[in-house]
């Protein structure tokens, strides 16, 4: 048989490999990022080394040629386009407001390791439990013959070490998926939410938009953007723009409770309104731009007033049935007309 390397190395992996890292090598060798779509086909690959699927990326991965996205999906695999790992920068140099954050990625690969490591508890209370029933088996037929007391009585307190022993490892088990459970539900928190003001993101909007209860009443959405925004960096650094951001966005949070408020993306804010009409949605977001515009701030280093600082919303509708981006488009162009007619105001429509 002719030697069939593929990359992340199916066969000719090193023994001390933990199947985790050769997935990741594999999705690194393959330039798929770390999508659950990509990870599960990684893993379909890497998981059983003798199987028609791995022959098949063997043969096709040879002298380290890359999977093409119909080989994949060929392959029974799925190829989810976007941008490859790392945080994604603006030309400006502005953090992209919904990167997937390096905390969630270690998270995941944490939580990876935590479950090779359960499964390897798992198997081996398996193995034990297997073998103490055949040892009972064993003991059971032994103990019809025996007339000694004491022999009865060793039999006895093995097993109940045996069984002290498997109760201790079956906690153990018990607390590694407890302790699963909260890392992932941390690492699902964490990448639905913005990193710079701690509010939710645009995924968080997509899936409650795509979830929200329909027969709760109407639904509004809103779209905010800090005026002028650009000349607060330009003048006193992004550090106070960052600031200025983070303090208008849980600002934000607060007024519109419990209506939920995300950064959208850069100096733009999004509110899904729901169960409240268009004018009464207006309403609360106006009521939002005058508690920004009475707002004080302050650059806290050079002790200065950074000025009235404004912000200005498109207010719209949702109608039933439309895409989440049909009703951001109209929202956007009531926000544009809000912007030409000066700023400082709420446009709804
Ligand atoms: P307008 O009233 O028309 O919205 O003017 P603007 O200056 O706010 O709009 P423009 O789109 O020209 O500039 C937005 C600025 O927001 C540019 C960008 O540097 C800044 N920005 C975006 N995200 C961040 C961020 O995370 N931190 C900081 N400090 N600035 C950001
Ligand atoms: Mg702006
Ligand atoms: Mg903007």
């Amino acid at each position: 048989m002719r030697d069939v390397r593929v990359a992340g190395s199916i066969r000719g992996a090193r023994p001390d490999t933990t199947l985790f890292e050769r997935i990741g090598a594999f999705l690194d060798e393959q330039k798929l990022s770390p999508d659950p779509a990509h990870y599960a086909f990684a893993y379909a690959v890497m998981s059983a080394p003798g199987s028609e699927l791995a022959a098949q990326v063997a043969a096709l991965t040879q002298d380290g040629v890359r999977l093409t996205r119909s080989d994949i999906e060929r392959l029974g695999g799925t190829v989810i386009d976007g941008p490859p790992p790392g945080r994604s920068r603006r030309p400006n140099g502005v953090a992209d407001a919904n990167p997937v954050p390096d905390t969630a990625i270690a998270l995941v690969i944490e939580t990876q390791q935590q479950v090779d490591g359960f499964v390897q508890i798992v198997r081996t209370i398996q193995a034990e439990t297997h073998g103490f029933g055949r040892e009972l088996a064993r003991s059971a037929a032994s103990i019809t013959q025996l007339a000694e007391i004491d022999e009865i009585a060793e039999i006895t307190s093995a097993m109940i070490a045996r069984i002290h022993d498997s109760e201790v490892r079956l906690a153990a088990a018990t607390a590694e998926t407890d302790s699963l459970r909260s890392k992932l539900i941390e690492a699902r928190d964490t990448a639905r939410r913005d990193v710079l003001t701690g509010l939710p993101n645009r995924r968080a909007f997509e899936e409650a938009f795509a979830t929200r209860d329909r027969d709760a009443g109407p639904y509004c959405l809103a779209l905010c953007d800090i005026d002028r925004f650009k000349r607060i960096n330009d003048v006193h650094g992004h550090g106070v723009g960052d600031r200025v951001l983070t303090a208008i966005g849980q600002a934000m949070a607060a007024e519109c409770a419990p209506h939920l408020v995300v950064r959208h993306g850069g100096e733009e804010f999004a509110v899904l309104i729901g169960g409240i009409a268009l004018a009464e949605a207006a309403d609360m977001l106006d009521a939002v731009r005058a508690t920004v515009a009475a707002k004080r701030f302050r650059n806290r280093e050079t002790d200065t007033a950074l000025g009235v600082i404004t912000v200005s919303a498109g207010v719209t509708a949702i109608h039933a049935d439309e895409a989440a981006e049909t009703a951001f488009q109209r929202a956007d162009q009531l926000l544009y007309t809000a912007k030409k007619d000066g700023r400082d105001r709420v446009c709804a429509g």
